[in-house]
């Protein structure tokens, strides 16, 4: 498939915690196949994020700095989008923390945290998009779960919950919207490489990949072309699905 290959072109895509990491891969998969892009990020790294994806690719970009677990903000960061590239096609819900321990020594900080921005930060950003793709009659929501939503993964109960609730979030905005053309996905990856697993030293590494049919940890750009296919035309028959990225993880 080229880069191209995938109907984009003249679709408004945000994406939620584009700044760094998968968000970032996501961006710019996007705006290489056409798209213009508006990335959402609590981090300010993310307006140079924009940047060089308008310089590498020549589509039109925006940056809008919000806390996307908080409605207010959710709400204004899709009117900026909208103000500066038109009205949103693509959501894509990738924002996501860790706040990893085990239940013991969790406290209710941790796990509300990790819900307000893993699952409420995609119920409300889902929702400011939703009353205008209703109307235009035509959408497509993808979010980012994990393979530890079906697996689990100990010290991870806030954050497995939270990337399951967005499973069953992600099913039941299928089937509400899907009469109106919109269609509601979710990508699981398995360990990608990022700045967390780039601290793992060689031992835990090793350890790690011996858990992964594949064999190797993956790529934010292989996390990128499933969410750009999910978003694009391509997968116009796609809705409620949860496709996993994690070389076989999962199985
Ligand atoms: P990352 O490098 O930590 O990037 C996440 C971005 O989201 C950061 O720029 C962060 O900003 C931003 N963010 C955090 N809270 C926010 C909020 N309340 N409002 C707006 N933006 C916010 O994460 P990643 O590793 O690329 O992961 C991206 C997604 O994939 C997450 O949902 C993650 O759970 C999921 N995932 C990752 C892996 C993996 O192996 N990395 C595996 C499975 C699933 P700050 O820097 O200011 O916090």
């Amino acid at each position: 498939m080229t880069e191209n290959s995938l109907r984009l072109e003249g679709q408004v895509a945000l994406v939620t915690g584009g700044a760094r990491g998968i968000g970032r891969a996501i961006a710019t998969r996007l705006a290489q196949g056409g798209a213009k892009v508006g990335i959402v990020d609590l981090a300010e790294a993310g307006a140079g994020t924009a940047q060089e994806i308008a310089e590498a690719t020549g589509v039109a970009t925006t940056f809008f700095k919000a806390d996307i677990s908080k409605e207010a903000e959710a709400k204004a960061a899709v009117a900026a989008v909208e103000e500066a590239l038109g009205p949103v096609d693509i959501l894509v819900n990738n924002a996501g923390i860790t706040r990893d321990g085990l239940i013991l020594v969790m406290d209710e900080a941790a796990w509300d945290a990790v819900l307000a921005v893993n699952l409420k930060g995609a119920f409300l950003m889902s929702k400011a998009v939703l009353r205008g793709m209703v109307r235009r009659r035509h959408g497509s929501i993808v979010s980012i779960s994990s393979v530890v939503a079906r697996r689990g993964n100990a010290g991870q109960v806030n954050y497995s919950a939270a990337k399951a609730g967005l499973i069953g979030l992600t099913k039941s905005l299928a089937r509400e919207v899907a009469s109106r053309n919109i269609r509601v996905n979710a990508v699981a990856p398995g360990y990608i490489e990022t700045e967390m697993t780039a601290a793992l030293d060689e031992k835990a590494r090793n350890a790690l990949i011996n858990q992964i049919p594949l064999g190797q940890i993956g790529s934010p750009q292989q996390v990128a072309e499933v969410v750009a296919f999910l978003a694009s035309q391509e997968a116009s028959y796609i809705t409620g699905a949860v496709v996993p990225v994690d070389g076989g993880l999962g199985i």
